[in-house]
This record gives C-alpha cells, sequence and structure tokens, in this order.
C-alpha cells in the first residue's frame, strides 16, 4: 500500500501534490492562504497601478508644469524682442533720419555736418543705453555693411556687410540669434535690426542692435515655479547653452549640450519632452521648446527627484496605506481565521475525545456565530447522546441485576433442588434401613453431601446411658471429634431446638467442645414427639449472618426433622418387633421368633455343611413353686432361668423362653458333644441359682434338658424339636436334673 502511494506521488505532478496537500491542509492553514490571496493579490496590484499609474500621471503633470513654464518664457522672449525692436525704433525717429543719418552717409565724417549728425546721434544711441539695460551696443550701418556709428569706438569701420542681420535689416526689422558666435554670459546671442527709411521710404541704412545678455539671463533665470532644482536656458542649435545656468558659473566655460531630444527639437523645430541626464549629468525631466525667432531651443527641466517627489510622496502614501491596509486584512483575516479555525478545531478534538468515549466532555462555546452555535448544538447532542447511553446503562445495569436476581434465584432453586436431592437421598437411605444401627451407619455420608461446607458429627441417644454416644463425622480429623457428650452438654439443657454454641458476632465458648472454640458450632437436637434420638454437631465454616439463618438453619431443621421421624419410625419398629418376638417376663425371644428365623438359620447351616444344637429345657416340679410360693415367685424364677441363659450364650445362641416354664436354646456350630456339653452347663448353672423373692431365698432349682443336633436328629426345626422333645420326655421320666440326648443317649446328673 505504502509502495503504491509512493508511486502514486512520484508519477502526481508537483502543483497537483500541491494542491492536495493544500486541500487536505487545516480548515485555519486553508483560509489563512485564501485571505493572504484575496488580501496580497489585490493589494499587488494596487501598489503596481498606483507605482505605473503614479509615475505616468506625476511625469504627465511635471511635463505640463514644464510645459506652461516654457509658454511662459516664450511669451516673455517675445515681449522681450518686441520690446527690444521698439526701443530699437525709438533711437531713430523717421523725421530724424534727415538730418541725423543723411549727413552721415553723404558726407565725409572730417566734415561739420557729419561730426554734427554723428554727435547728435551718438548722444540718442548712448541715452537709449543708459535709459534702458536691453542693448549692450547699438550700431548704424550704410547700405555696404559699414558701421558708420556705434556706442563702442572701436567697433566704427567694421563692415557687417556678410552677417545675416545687416541683409535682413535692410529689409524689414529682423532678429538674429549669434549663438554659434558667441559663448554663454559673454556676448549676446541675440541681435535685431531694422532699416532705416529717408524720406522716400528708402531703406539707405540699417539700424542694428546687439542686445544685452543679462535680460535674457534674468528672464531664464527667473523662477517658474520649477522648485529649488529646476531651470530654464536656452541652447544654440551649435548645442551651446546660451544662458547662464542658475548652478554653474559658465562665466569660464561653454557649456554643450547636446541630447537626443535637443538634437530631434533642432532638427524638428518643434516642442518634445523626455528624461535625460542634463549637462551637469543629474537626471532630469525637461521639455525642448523651439524658438522660430532666435533659432534657439528653450530648455525647461527639472530634477527628477524633486519633479517627481510628490508623485514619490503619494506612491509611497499610497503604497504605506496599502501596506497597512493588507496588514490590517492579514491580521483580520488571522483573526476571521483563528476565530472560526480554533473553535472548528476545538470542536474537531473534543468531538474525537468523546468518540473515543469520553461522553463527559463539551465543547466551550465561545461565540454567538455560527461556530458557537455549532458547538452548543454538539454540546447538545452530546448531552442526549449521554442521557441515552446512561438509561442504556441504567437498562444495563437494571438487566443485570435483574439476572443477577435470576441467578441468584436460579442458585437458590438449584441448592434447594440439591439440597431437596440430597434430603431425598437421605429420606431414601433412612427409608431402606431395617435398623437404627443401619441408619446410623448410612447417614454419616448423606449428611456430608448435604452440608458441603461444614464438618460435623452425629451423636445418639443410648437407652442404658444418660450421654450421648458418636455415630459418625466427617470432613474432620477423628481426633477432633468428641467420642461421648455428657447429659450436661449446654445443647442438650437448653431446652431449644438448635443451640449456636459459638455465635460468630457473639463469641462463647462451648464447656462442652473446648475443641471448636475457635469456630461457632451449631448443635441441633433430633427429637420428635418430645423424643431425643440425638444431636446434630455443625462446626460452620465463614458464612454470614443472613446465609446462616436463611440458608443453613433451615436446611439443617429440615434435615433433622426428617433424621428424627425417620429414627423415630425406626425405633418403634425395632420396640414393636422386639415386643413381637421378645418374651416380656424373661427378654428372651419368644417362640414367633424362632419360626421366623430357624428355618433360615438351618437353611444357612446346611449350606455350610455345619450343625446345630437345638435344648429344650423344662423346669423340674415349677407348679409346687407356683403352688407354695406363689406366681410371682414363680416368676421371679422364670426371669432368673432367663437371665442365666442370656448370660450363658455365646454372640451366635439364641436363647428363648418356648413357653410356661419350657425354654429353648438354638446353638449354631454346635455339634452333639458341644450341645451336649453347653446343655450341662446351663443345667448346673440354673442349679447353683439362688433366688430371692420377698427377702427369702427359694429352694433351688434344677432343669430337664433334651437336646437335638442338625442333621442328625432332624433337617427341620419341626423335627429337631420333636426329637429334642423326646429326650426331654426322657429325662423327665428319668428322673429330672439332667440332660438327654435324642436317639436315648442320656447323661446322669452328677
Ligand atoms: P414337671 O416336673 O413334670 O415338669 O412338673 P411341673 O410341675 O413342672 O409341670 P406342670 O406342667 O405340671 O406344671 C406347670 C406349671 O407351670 C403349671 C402352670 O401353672 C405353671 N406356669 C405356667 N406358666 C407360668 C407362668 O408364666 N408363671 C407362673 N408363675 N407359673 C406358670
Ligand atoms: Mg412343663
Ligand atoms: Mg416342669
Amino acid at each position: 500500500m505504502k509502495t503504491a502511494t509512493a508511486e502514486r506521488d512520484t508519477t502526481t505532478p508537483q502543483h497537483i501534490r500541491w494542491f492536495n496537500k493544500l486541500r487536505n491542509a487545516s480548515i485555519r492553514i486553508r483560509l489563512l492562504i485564501a485571505f493572504v490571496l484575496l488580501v496580497l493579490i489585490p493589494a499587488g496590484i494596487i501598489i503596481l497601478s498606483a507605482v505605473f499609474l503614479g509615475f505616468q500621471h506625476g511625469q504627465q503633470r511635471v511635463i505640463n508644469q514644464l510645459y506652461s513654464v516654457v509658454i511662459l518664457k516664450d511669451e516673455q522672449i517675445a515681449a522681450w524682442i518686441e520690446s527690444l525692436q521698439l526701443h530699437l525704433t525709438s533711437v531713430i525717429y523717421p523725421h530724424q533720419v534727415s538730418h541725423l543719418v543723411e549727413p552721415l552717409l553723404q558726407n565725409s565724417p572730417d566734415t561739420p555736418a557729419y561730426q554734427h549728425a554723428y554727435g547728435e546721434l551718438r548722444i540718442q544711441f548712448e541715452q537709449m543705453l543708459a535709459t534702458t539695460d536691453l542693448f549692450e551696443e547699438v550700431l548704424l550701418l550704410d547700405r555696404d555693411g559699414r558701421v558708420l556709428l556705434s556706442t563702442r569706438h572701436d567697433h566704427e569701420g567694421q563692415v557687417h556687410a556678410t552677417q545675416l542681420y545687416f541683409w535682413r535689416g535692410l529689409q524689414q526689422p529682423s532678429i538674429q540669434s549669434l549663438a554659434s558666435a558667441t559663448s554663454q554670459g559673454r556676448s549676446s546671442p541675440v541681435v535685431v535690426s531694422r532699416p532705416v527709411y529717408d524720406q522716400d521710404g528708402k531703406a539707405h541704412a540699417v539700424l542694428v542692435g546687439r542686445a544685452s545678455s543679462q535680460r535674457l539671463n534674468d528672464i531664464m533665470l527667473q523662477r517658474a515655479g520649477l522648485g529649488e532644482t529646476g531651470e530654464t536656458y536656452l541652447v544654440g542649435t551649435n548645442f551651446l547653452v546660451l544662458t547662464d545656468s542658475r548652478f554653474e558659473d559658465g562665466a569660464n566655460q561653454v557649456v554643450r549640450l547636446q541630447t537626443n531630444p535637443i538634437e530631434t527639437v533642432v532638427r524638428t523645430r518643434s516642442t518634445r519632452a523626455g528624461l535625460y541626464r542634463n549637462y551637469r549629468g543629474r537626471p532630469v525631466v525637461g521639455v525642448y521648446h523651439w524658438l522660430p525667432a532666435l533659432h534657439m531651443v528653450l530648455v525647461a527641466e527639472q530634477e527628477q527627484n524633486e519633479a517627481f517627489l510628490s508623485t514619490y510622496l503619494i506612491l509611497i502614501v499610497n503604497i504605506a496605506i496599502a501596506v497597512v491596509a493588507t496588514l490590517i486584512a492579514l491580521f483580520a483575516a488571522h483573526f476571521t481565521a483563528h476565530s472560526i479555525a480554533v473553535p472548528l478545531a476545538d470542536l474537531a478534538h473534543i468531538a474525537t475525545r468523546i468518540a473515543d468515549g469520553d461522553l463527559k466532555l463539551t465543547v466551550p462555546v465561545q461565540s454567538q456565530d455560527e461556530v458557537g452555535m455549532l458547538a452548543a448544538a454538539f454540546n447538545r447532542m452530546t448531552a442526549r447522546l449521554r442521557q441515552v447511553i446512561d438509561n442504556l446503562e441504567q437498562n444495563v445495569r437494571e438487566l443485570q441485576r435483574a439476572e443477577a436476581n435470576i441467578r441468584r434465584i436460579n442458585a437458590y432453586l438449584l441448592r434447594d433442588v440439591a439440597e431437596q436431592s440430597a434430603l431425598n437421598h437421605l429420606n431414601h437411605t433412612l427409608q431402606g434401613c431395617q435398623s437404627l444401627d443401619e441408619a446410623y451407619t448410612r447417614i454419616i455420608p448423606r449428611l456430608q453431601d448435604l452440608f458441603v461446607g461444614q464438618t460435623g458429627a452425629l451423636y445418639r441417644c443410648t437407652p442404658t446411658t444418660p450421654r450421648l454416644e458418636l455415630v459418625g463425622w466427617w470432613r474432620q480429623p477423628a481426633g477432633d471429634v468428641l467420642q461421648t457428650l455428657p447429659a450436661a452438654c449446654p445443647a442438650l439443657q437448653s431446652g431449644r431446638r438448635f443451640t449456636l454454641t459459638r455465635d460468630q458476632h457473639a463469641p462463647g465458648d462451648c464447656q462442652t467442645c473446648p475443641i471448636y472454640a475457635k469456630r461457632p458450632i451449631l448443635c441441633v437436637q433430633l427429637q420428635t414427639g418430645g423424643e431425643l434420638f440425638g444431636l446434630l454437631h455443625l462446626r460452620i465454616g465463614r458464612i454470614d449472618i443472613e446465609t446462616l439463618h436463611n440458608q443453613l438453619l433451615p436446611l439443617v431443621i429440615r434435615t433433622t426433622d426428617l433424621l428424627a421421624l425417620a429414627l423415630s419410625n425406626l425405633h418403634l419398629r425395632e420396640h414393636l418387633h422386639e415386643q413381637a418376638i421378645r418374651d416380656p417376663l424373661t427378654g428372651l425371644f419368644n417362640r414367633r421368633f424362632l419360626y421366623t428365623t430357624t428355618a433360615k438359620m438351618i437353611q444357612d447351616m446346611h449350606h455350610q455343611h455345619s450343625t446345630l444344637g437345638l435344648l429344650l429345657l423344662d423346669i423340674d416340679h415349677f407348679k409346687h413353686i407356683n403352688d407354695i410360693y406363689g406366681h410371682d415367685a414363680g416368676d421371679a424364677v422364670l426371669r432368673a432361668v432367663g437371665n442365666v441363659l442370656r448370660a450363658q450364650s455365646r454372640r451366635d445362641d439364641i436363647p428363648c423362653r418356648w413357653g410356661g416354664e419350657e425354654f429353648l436354646v438354638i446353638l449354631p456350630h454346635a455339634g452333639h458333644q458341644d450341645t451336649c456339653d453347653r446343655a450341662d452347663m446351663l443345667r448346673q448353672a440354673i442349679a447353683a441359682l439362688k433366688i430371692y423373692h420377698d427377702g427369702t431365698v427359694l429352694p433351688p432349682i434344677t432343669v430337664s434338658i433334651g437336646l437335638a443336633v442338625f442333621p442328625d436328629h432332624g433337617r427341620t426345626f419341626t423335627a429337631l424339636n420333636t426329637a429334642a422333645d423326646q429326650a426331654l420326655y426322657h429325662a423327665k421320666h428319668s428322673g429330672r436334673n439332667r440332660v438327654c440326648m435324642a436317639g436315648l443317649i442320656t447323661k446322669e446328673a452328677s
């Protein structure tokens, strides 16, 4: 991707890349560039136009001014020439020609008429020179051009026949420039001449006046609004400067000024203007004006610096105004771009951060314009978005809370289901138990399943002692479990269903179970119908009080209720069973028990190929005891005999009261001899009894015993019983107090 971009960049023209860069630049940069272009381009055009037009206008204005000066000087020169002609005319009036001029023409110089005329005329010439400063010399020439009279004596007698002013002066009043023959400041460049007519109107002399250069210099040197550097002067056709310079002393040097414009003017006899370097080498603007009367060029010029000073000032002022306006425009552009771009940049920056998730941010509203409205609208949008998100989050939180509640309820339900399942399992287990012993044996694993987080133990009541004996325990070392609980245990004495022997929030040691002192113990009695069957002993883990009261205690109560009821049923069943199979007087099994058990027992012996002995005992002359000592004494004898049978019985033996004063004992795995020995031992033990009744000792009693052994004397209980009864009958009839084996085996009393 980068390679492709690089390739595209290298192939894209430079200006396109610049344009793309500019197009992707920030708004501020683009606005600034746009504003700058909008300001600088017009400003540049205005400045260039001002410079160009200013110079054009300034140059034209200066030239116009120079034209005016030239015209003014031209008119002054014309007036000066006219004045020269008038004064020259006034030197010799027509009526004086005959007596002042003609004598000079017609007479020799040494004649009185000549001299008189010469004297008179000279006086007039000199008076005119003295009264005017127009001429520096006045001459009177004859028709041959010879000087008859001159205000300068040394010029008299000279011949000016070759001079143009002479020939023209013969014709009419004329003027001639002598620029080619003179130099600046040293002699007059202008000569006027006119004919002197006689009375016949014929010109026979020429009056010539050499004009004073001072007057012409004064005209030229007159300031005419051309400032400090402006001047006017005359240039001859030989390009010599004919009048004085304001700036240089031209008395000792001849200034030659030959420029292209002057050459053009001399050649074309016209008026021109231009920029050039003057005779002093200074750049000037000048106007050249051809004076046809004088055959001279009138030059009016002014140094460019001064001439264009106002133009320069106007330009400088215009440029300054343009620059200031540009700066103001740039500042305004910068301010505008800043006021637009900065809030937009802030808006973009904050929008980016908001897009990243920080919805608490707001854009500062810095103005009331469109950007401010945009920022305010963005803030409102963000606030609404934040509100929507808050609502969504609130909904999510509520959903999460609802989900948590559902989870908790599910957990409760699952726990209840698990507990109920465990309780059902426990109940099923208990239902399957046939005895309390079996129940107590199978209860412990079920309790361990029920009380998962707790260690515990189960104690049971015993009929023989007031203490409670340990049935079983779970999740704790055997050494931590008490084998018995005393009757003084607080859990038994409190009178309450359950006892928290050490409350988590109100510690108190249990003296019965000091080993649990560091942990609370929940002891719950197993009782129903006011009868106590045992005590459930739970060592509680770290659970809160709410869990204890809302979860654990109900489960414990339900469990102990179930246990108590089941144990009560088993206890009742065992009690009824005992009543059904035992003789209430002696506590021995009764005849019903034998009928239900002997068949299976004999079958087991058969399968085991073992033997079984059966004893049938009958108290001798028992009727006498009843008759002599009473029925209670007889009962006492019966109980005493029963105790002997029970005491002498081995674990598998079954002593039984067969009826009346007759007893039957089953001896599993006993053979002939063993049965015989056991029977005789019982006979002797009974004979040795001392039976007390009502404070007196009853006379010794004896028993007669008939024996039968499986399988030799019978393969069924009935057959064995019949064989034993026959042996008993034989023992009775053989003298009593003896043991007789079925099949006529008899052992006499010793
Ligand atoms: P023998 O030596 O021939 O066995 O004579 P005997 O007196 O023991 O036998 P008999 O059958 O004549 O008498 C039995 C007596 O036992 C009759 C009856 O009153 C008495 N008896 C039966 N059951 C009980 C009982 O539960 N208690 C008492 N006190 N006497 C009983
Ligand atoms: Mg009897
Ligand atoms: Mg008897």
